[in-house]
């Protein structure tokens, strides 16, 4: 139902650090996999969607701020799949504001868009607002914020194949850590899965634990998430790892967002420098797309 753009491909990162310590560094270019549904929000919708189509509902509805990447790629996505599309967006007071560039592009895919206050919008998976919503809205398909649910993960299983056996550490950024569930399920034992978180804080291993064991029971324990590379905070940025993103553009001509795939492809960069991964490793970076919320910042002046 949602067409794969360009089938994504592994290219191999030749680092002088990556070098230097006798590692190899490979990128996995989920990004190429649609042009508007990114990366992991493309395997995350992939089986939303049919699960919407198969129980006969035609409007999807989910949740996020004003720069979410979910947002962008759901509106892309309902319209291409020929389903109406709700966004419920945190932020009261954007109501009244000229639109942002991601929620402009929402309508323009046909979005209809619904501005909550901050306080409704953390009760969001409350019974009583979700009842409310099927009240307003009829009956829809509802998304959670970030496209997180058990289809999601299924989804997000299919980023490894018989391609990416071999490697020994598999990277990716996370957020809500749909992704990194993924992986963990559908990884081989001898490999080791590293989530990069962006958020700031320790919840997101336990999130990851329930997810992944509410995912058919699965249990496993060859994966971490490494939390020194959120730069302040989700959506906080800096010079250091502005500077990082721009060189590592014009070093491989691939880009990278300052959320989430830049903040990884940092870690992994220092990870390398101090030793962490021992002569002779494999690793698989999963480029998670994102590439609609690159900042300004990154996009003008390439110097
Ligand atoms: C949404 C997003 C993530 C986070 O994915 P989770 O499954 O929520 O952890 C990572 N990278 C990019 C580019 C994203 O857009």
């Amino acid at each position: 139902m949602l067409k794969i753009h360009q089938e994504p491909i592994i290219q191999r990162i030749k680092s002088k650090v990556a070098q230097q310590k006798g590692v190899e560094l490979y990128i996995k270019r989920e990004d190429l996999i649609h042009p508007f549904v990114s990366g992991n929000k493309w395997r995350k919708l992939k089986y939303n969607l049919e699960e919407a189509r198969a129980k006969g509902l035609k409007t999807i509805a989910t949740f996020g701020g004003a720069y979410s990447n979910h947002i962008y790629a759901t509106a892309a996505a309902a319209k291409e799949a020929d389903f109406l599309s709700i966004g419920i967006i945190r932020g009261e007071e954007l109501a009244n504001k000229s639109l942002n560039k991601t929620l402009q592009f929402a309508i323009e895919n046909g979005m209809q868009l619904k501005f909550v206050s901050r306080e409704e919008y953390r009760k969001k998976s409350g019974s009583e607002f979700i009842q409310k919503l099927n009240n307003e809205l009829g009956d829809i398909y509802l998304i959670p914020e970030g496209g997180t649910n058990s289809l999601a993960i299924k989804g997000c299983t299919e980023i490894l194949d018989n391609s990416t056996k071999e490697f020994d550490y598999i990277c990716t950024s996370a957020g809500t850590g749909g992704t990194l569930s993924g992986l963990i399920v559908s990884s081989k034992d001898h490999q080791k899965i590293l989530g990069f978180s962006s958020l700031k804080g320790e919840f997101l291993a336990k999130d990851v634990e329930d997810l992944v064991y509410n995912y058919k029971g699965t249990q496993k324990k060859n994966w971490g998430i490494n939390t020194n590379y959120h730069f302040g905070g989700y959506a906080k940025t800096n010079d250091e790892l502005i500077r990082f993103i721009k060189q590592f553009e014009r070093d491989y001509s691939i880009l990278l967002d300052q959320v989430y795939t830049g903040k990884m492809m940092y870690g992994i960069n220092d990870l390398i420098q101090t030793g962490y991964f021992k002569s002779g490793t494999k690793i698989l970076a999963i480029h998670t797309g994102g590439l609609q919320g690159r900042t300004a910042l990154l996009s003008s002046d390439r110097s």
